[in-house]
C-alpha cells in the first residue's frame, strides 16, 4: 500500500529506510561486471556494459513490480560517433524509470548516478575497470532511492537515471536533458550523484559527516541582455541551481543526522566535468552531490601496485554507511520537492527609491491551487550565503514589505503546501527562474 501525501513525519522515515546493506549489495553487482566502460562489450550476460544496463533496468522492473507497476521503466538511447572518446557509431544507452507525479505530472526532478567505469587510459574498454565508487556508489544510489520513495505517492514526478557514457564526453545526460526538452519536462532539479562512497580522502582527511553540493552562479542559458540586467540588479550567486543547493543544505541540516554540507560556488571540481552540466546547459536547475574529500589513486587508475602504493578503484574504498547517508539527503530532498508545490513562476521584484519592497509572481495553476497554502518570502544580507529571514503571506500573488530597503538584501518566494513541505526559493527575474 502506498502511503498517502506525505509530511515531515514521511520525510523522517524515507531517511531512515535507506539500507547500507542494500546499497553494498548493488555495489558488489555493479563491480562484478568486470568493466563498464562504454565501449566494452554488450552481448555477454556477465561481463561489460550491455550486462550492465540489462541488470539495472531488471532491478527497476523489479521495484515497479513491488508498487504495482509504479515505475515507467526503459533504455534511453542515442548513437555517438566522431568524437574523440567515442569515434566509432556507439549505442551510448543509459537507463531511466518515471514515477509519475498524481497532480501535476509534467513537473520532475531527478536523481542520477552514472553507469559507465573507466581505467588510466579512457580509451581502454577491456581491462578490469571496477568503477566501486567512481561511480557504482551513484547508481546504486539511485536504485535505493527509487526502492524507498516508489512506497509512497507525490505530487510531482521523479526520475531516477543510471547515465551512460559520462568518462566519455557526458553523452547520456546530453541525450537525458535535449529528450526533456523535447518531451516538455518542466524539469525542476538534478541531483547528479557523483562518487558518494569515499570517505578517506587523499589528503588524509577521514570524514564520514560531509558532503559537497557543486552548483553554478549564474545560468549557463543567460542571454548576453540577462547578464547585463543582473550586473544592475544582482543575482551572481542565485541561480536555480544555487538555490537548488541551499534548498538540500537545509533538507541535511533538518533531517540527516551528523552530515552538513558544504555548499561549493562553482559548477563542478576545479577544471573536471560531471553530468549535471548538460542539464544546466539545458536551461535546467542541476546540481552535483559528492563526497567531500576525493581520493585520486582510487579513482580512473588501472589496477595496480606501484612503490608500494596501491591504484585502483575496488570495493573496499566505499563507505556503505557514508553513501546510504548521501543517497538518503537525495531521497529526502526528492521526496521534499515531490511534495511540494511548484517553485513560484514568473517572479519579480520592485522598490527602487522607495521605503518598501514589493514582490510579485504567477498564481498556482489547476490542483497545484488546491494543495497550495501559500508563499513564504525570504531575504538575506547580500553576503550571506544562506536565507535568513522569511515571512510567510498567505494565498496572494503580490507582497509589499514594508520599511524592507530593497537595496540591502536579495529576496526570493517559495511556494508553501498545506502540509507545510516548500519548494526551493526562487530569486526574481531571469538570473533565479525555475521555470514555468
Ligand atoms: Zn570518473
Amino acid at each position: 500500500m502506498a502511503n498517502q501525501l506525505g509530511d515531515e513525519a514521511q520525510l523522517h522515515k524515507i531517511a531512515e529506510q535507506i539500507s547500507a546493506e542494500r546499497i553494498e549489495q548493488d555495489i558488489r553487482t555493479l563491480v562484478a561486471f568486470g568493466t563498464r566502460h562504454t565501449l566494452s562489450e554488450t552481448k555477454s550476460d556477465k561481463r561489460g556494459i550491455g550486462a550492465a544496463r540489462r541488470w539495472v533496468k531488471a532491478e527497476f522492473d523489479k521495484i515497479s513490480a513491488e508498487c504495482g507497476g509504479c515505475l515507467e521503466v526503459r533504455f534511453q538511447s542515442g548513437v555517438i560517433k566522431g568524437e574523440k572518446r567515442i569515434p566509432n557509431a556507439t549505442d551510448v544507452v543509459s537507463v531511466i524509470a518515471i514515477q509519475k507525479g498524481q497532480t501535476d505530472p509534467s513537473r520532475y526532478v531527478v536523481m542520477s548516478g552514472d553507469i559507465d567505469s573507466r581505467v588510466s587510459d579512457v580509451m581502454d574498454a577491456t581491462s578490469d575497470a571496477p568503477g566501486a565508487n567512481d561511480n557504482a556508489s551513484g547508481v546504486a544510489g539511485v536504485l535505493e532511492a527509487a526502492r524507498v520513495l516508489s512506497q509512497y505517492h507525490f505530487h510531482g514526478s521523479i526520475v531516477y537515471a543510471a547515465l551512460a557514457g559520462e568518462e566519455q564526453g557526458l553523452f547520456g545526460g546530453k541525450i537525458m536533458a535535449e529528450q526533456a526538452v523535447k518531451d516538455g519536462w518542466r524539469v525542476k532539479a538534478v541531483l547528479n550523484n557523483d562518487m558518494i562512497g569515499n570517505s578517506s580522502g587523499i589528503n588524509g582527511v577521514m570524514d564520514n559527516t560531509s558532503a559537497r553540493l557543486f552548483s553554478e552562479g549564474t545560468r549557463a542559458v543567460e542571454t548576453a541582455e540577462e547578464a547585463m540586467r543582473r550586473r544592475f540588479t544582482g543575482g551572481e550567486v542565485d541561480s536555480p541551481s544555487r538555490n537548488l543547493a541551499r534548498y538540500i543544505d537545509v533538507i541535511a541540516d533538518r533531517y540527516i543526522p551528523n552530515l552538513d554540507t558544504m555548499m561549493v560556488y562553482r559548477l563542478d571540481r576545479y577544471g573536471r566535468g560531471g553530468h549535471h552540466r548538460p542539464f544546466n546547459e539545458a536551461g535546467f536547475p542541476a546540481i552535483r552531490i559528492m563526497e567531500t574529500n576525493e581520493h585520486y589513486d582510487r579513482q580512473h587508475q588501472d589496477l595496480r601496485t606501484e612503490n608500494g602504493i596501491v591504484y585502483g578503484d575496488t570495493i573496499d574504498g566505499v563507505d556503505f554507511n557514508y553513501a546510504a547517508k548521501l543517497t538518503a539527503l537525495n531521497a529526502v530532498s526528492l521526496a521534499s520537492m515531490a511534495w511540494a508545490p511548484s517553485p513560484p513562476a514568473k517572479v519579480e521584484i520592485h522598490g527602487a527609491v522607495e521605503p518598501h519592497t514589493r514582490l510579485t509572481w504567477a498564481p498556482a495553476k489547476g490542483e497545484e491551487a488546491n494543495m497550495l497554502k501559500g508563499y513564504k518570502i525570504y531575504w538575506r544580507y547580500t553576503d550571506q550565503p544562506q536565507w535568513q529571514f522569511s515571512r510567510f503571506v498567505g494565498k496572494v500573488n503580490e507582497f509589499t514589505l514594508k520599511n524592507v530597503i530593497i537595496d540591502n538584501y536579495f529576496f526570493g518566494v517559495a511556494s508553501v503546501a498545506q502540509n507545510g513541505i516548500e519548494s526551493p526559493v526562487v530569486f526574481p527575474g531571469a538570473a533565479g527562474s525555475f521555470g514555468e
